[in-house]
């Protein structure tokens, strides 16, 4: 749906330079997405740490002509023929520009929240819903400020019940949320701990995302749930509530009976008086109480409890998730094989667009008919054409009859089948060398046949990396410093196991201040990748000093000699006012300069040119305990002491750190201007040992299965004795890959479709096996070592260590994935 740009100046109230005649389609706030310039309007959106302003001359020179902005750009006179709307706040407009546009549809919406299981209910109601219904939901899990506006932007004309998502993580945000989604059906999922810091109580926060429910006509929650009861309770709300619950008879939807067996859960209810029941092919608690939030938004819509039954039955995991694997013959497969729709299919291929790894390869796609769109597919497959041709693709391989019947509208490299068999023999998907391969396609045209043709099947052993979850670790740490202080990430021991270069490419995305490696060769590899982040060197060795200044990487100083050793070296290579990082000793006794000779350390630094101290810091060694506290804030006093000094004798700002992961959690008053983000990034947090997002997944597959009877026994050594007859599985990945030896023997465990199977026996250098007795497998199946479902730090208490050990400890010839959800 199209808007002028002077219906938009006018919504916003904006003031309006320039006065060119402009039609909008799609809205931009991450300049790294823009794909219709000339369609296009640019939010400029200010946020604690980036400023969308930057990018006006760059988008300005790509073609995009619409701009909403709080400040003008300097010469105005650059942009002759561009318009720019001003607004007191970007991010506000966006907000009411959306709030205008959700106005225009008089359907069914359903509003979203809580803290666990948005997406998961979003994606489960479009399964349930959109065969009779065109639906429109956010795409993935966008549920923020500027997600939910993004989201809601995408209503058209064909939409028949729009369904999304808000997330909030301080108060007044859902005030902010609910005229842009106007819900007319809201469910709260549940409330818990997550982003609990900025709100005074758990009733406060569910108070607050209740806000979203004002204007419903009816509301869906877990009756049983108290705290959520007596929320809604309190807000007086006139609207209708289905409060189901298992264990009071009188709520308008009773959870009668749940039975679980190993293939799934009968879920028996009453509702108006009759008594029916369906079936999820899923048995854990959070997918049941799942069900029935969306089993109660069904209801409502009057889907009958017979077609609810017929589809819950089918109800498909949700992948969050854009895939990334190796293919055969040098291929790249970028697999999205669950879903097609034209919002998910605009993400995708800016994810592949992005990739800038595969530059220079020959970018396909493979798509499917998109479905349930409501839009005539015509227009539908127009818009798709120019969608492929902005977003670089150099051919299309389409599947279906409704895409093969709009070909002509593709001007790349192309071909057409009609049936996903049709292409699987054509022979066609053998021939693609060297490719990015997009898969993209409606679950009824079952593409995960053609991403198990194309991907190379090695049975390995591979750690996956989920980037978003990093980057969500990262913001977590950030919400809790102040706007203005700087961050150093942790990058060293190849980026604790999870690989140095991903991990920082995509921190330098995300605009961190410093990266920080061990040893000079880690930072120049970066370098040679691509890296051009400020890069900190924790162990100089005196061996390295060349490599350090032909990479521009900043070295820590720790001590005289190293200081005197590098002072000589900067003057051999005629260098001056390299910058270093001054590390005191307060209270660690590794390495690091003494208090005490603060002052023969400044005069040694004012009588030379050759360095100059960018920042001193220090290293807490109990910051992660609340034993310790006092000598925590011992070793701060001191440090600010010492940094005191130093800084009064030069005249430039020097930058002081002394807190890690848990010193950023614990001690919020000491992150001066910087701080060092370490295991926190990964997914740890090491005050409670809890998980944040999981970052890292160790993943193998299962090898081969034997029927061992009880007398024998397994492994080297005959170590492991069986207690009956026993199906055994061996998993490729032994000590030689990082799993630990001591796991061995019944003392840890992995899992195997979800199920816990236990070492069994000695583990071996490649190789080891697990116990699946009990647990309905076979070979090829996939097991994990550690990751969402079996965190790393139970394997750390197991191996009485400490996460950092496990991760770190994952070798160099196990692979790593990188993926986004
Ligand atoms: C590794 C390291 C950190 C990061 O510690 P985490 O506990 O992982 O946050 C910070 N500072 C120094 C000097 C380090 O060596």
């Amino acid at each position: 749906m199209s808007s002028s740009i002077e219906e938009i100046a006018s919504i916003l109230g904006a003031k309006r330079l320039g006065n060119h005649p402009s039609t909008i389609d799609w809205i931009l706030t991450d300049s790294r997405s823009l794909c219709f310039p000339e369609e296009t309007l640019f939010f400029a959106l200010k946020t604690k740490r980036n400023d969308g302003h930057k990018y006006i001359p760059e988008l300005y020179v790509r073609g995009v002509r619409n701009f909403v902005v709080s400040e003008l750009p300097e010469k105005p006179g650059d942009y002759s023929d561009a318009n720019f709307l001003q607004v007191g706040d970007t991010r506000r407009a966006l907000q009411r520009l959306a709030a205008k546009h959700r106005e225009h549809f008089q359907i069914p919406v359903v509003g979203i929240t809580g803290s666990n299981g948005k997406t998961v209910v979003k994606e489960w109601l479009y399964q349930l819903l959109s065969p009779e219904r065109t639906v429109t939901r956010s795409p993935r899990s966008y549920n923020s400020q500027i997600g939910v506006p993004l989201s809601v932007w995408l209503l058209n004309e064909h939409t028949e019940l729009g369904i999304f998502e808000a997330g909030i993580s301080e108060m007044g945000e859902m005030e902010a949320l609910q005229p842009i989604i106007q819900p007319t059906i809201g469910v709260i999922t549940n409330i818990g701990g997550a982003h609990q810091e900025n709100f005074a109580s758990l009733q406060d926060k569910c108070m607050e995302k209740l806000q979203l429910f004002k204007d419903c006509d009816v509301i869906v929650y877990n009756g049983d749930n108290e705290l959520i009861s007596s929320c809604v309770a309190k807000s007086l709300f006139t609207s209708r509530e289905i409060a189901w619950s298992m264990k009071d008879n009188e709520r308008p939807l009773y959870i009668e009976r749940i039975e679980k067996d190993d293939k799934g859960t009968t879920v028996k209810y009453r509702y108006l008086g009759f008594n029916k029941e369906y079936r999820i092919p899923f048995i854990d608690d959070a997918s049941i109480e799942n069900s029935l939030n969306c089993l109660a938004v069904c209801l409502y819509l009057m889907l009958s409890p017979e077609s609810i039954a017929e589809r819950m039955a089918h109800l498909e995991p949700v992948a969050m998730r854009l895939e990334v694997k190796e293919g055969k013959n040098g291929c790249v497969l970028i697999n999205d094989s669950y879903n097609s729709d034209f919002a998910s299919l605009d993400i995708a291929l800016d994810f592949m667009a992005r990739r800038t790894e595969d530059k220079g390869r020959k970018r396909t796609l493979i798509l499917s008919d998109i479905l349930e769109t409501g839009q005539p597919s015509k227009l539908l497959y127009r818009q798709v054409a120019e969608l492929v041709h902005s977003r670089g693709v150099d051919r299309i391989i389409g599947v279906g009859e409704e895409i093969s019947a709009a070909a002509s509208r593709f001007e790349i490299e192309k071909a057409f089948f009609r049936s996903t068999s049709e292409l699987l023999e054509s022979g066609l998907l053998t021939s693609l060398r060297n490719e990015v391969v997009l898969i993209k396609g409606a679950r009824a045209f079952h593409f995960d046949e053609i991403s198990d043709r194309l991907e190379q099947k090695v049975h390995e052993t591979i750690l996956e990396i989920n980037l978003n979850a990093l980057v969500d670790n990262l913001n977590y740490y950030r919400n809790k410093l102040k706007p203005e202080t700087k961050m150093v990430c942790m990058v060293k021991a190849s980026a604790y196991g999870a690989g140095s270069f991903e991990i920082a490419k995509t921190l330098e995305d995300h605009r961190v201040d410093y990266l920080a490696v061990a040893v000079a060769d880690e930072g120049a590899d970066l370098r040679k990748a691509g890296i051009n982040s400020s890069i900190m060197i924790m162990n100089p060795e005196l061996t390295a000093f060349k490599t350090m200044f032909d990479y521009k990487l900043e070295p820590e100083v720790y001590s005289f000699h190293l200081l005197d050793e590098l002072i000589k070296a900067v003057g051999r290579e005629g260098a001056s006012s390299i910058p270093i990082h001054i590390k005191i000793d307060t209270g660690m006794h590794r390495l690091g300069f003494a208090p005490s000779d603060i002052p023969q350390l400044i005069d040694r630094l004012q009588r030379q040119t050759a360095v100059i101290p960018r920042s001193i810091f220090s290293h807490l060694v109990g910051s992660d305990s609340a034993t310790f506290d006092s000598f925590t804030r011992r070793q701060i006093e001191t440090f600010e002491a010492a940094a005191d000094a130093l800084q009064a004798a030069f005249s430039h700002k020097i930058l002081r750190h002394i807190c890690n992961t848990a010193g950023i959690e614990r001690y919020p008053g000491a992150q001066f201007e910087m701080v060092r983000l370490g295991i926190g990034l990964y997914g740890v947090d090491p005050f409670t040992n809890k998980m944040l997002r999981n970052v890292s997944t160790l993943r193998t597959t299962i090898l081969q299965i034997h029927d061992v009877p009880a007398e024998d026994t397994v492994g080297y050594s005959r170590k492991g004795h069986l207690d009956r007859d026993s199906r055994i599985a061996a998993l490729p990945i032994g000590y030689a890959d990082g799993l630990n030896r001591h796991l061995g023997n019944g003392h840890g465990y992995c899992l195997v479709n979800g199920q816990k199977a236990p070492y069994v026996g000695n583990i071996c250098m490649d190789v080891c096996m697990i116990d699946v007795t009990d647990i309905d497998c076979k070979e090829g199946d996939s097991v994990i070592i550690f990751g969402d479902d079996l965190p790393v730090t139970v394997l750390a208490e197991q191996l009485n260590t400490i996460p950092y050990e496990v991760l770190t400890g994952v070798s160099a010839r196990v692979k790593r994935i990188y993926y986004q959800d």
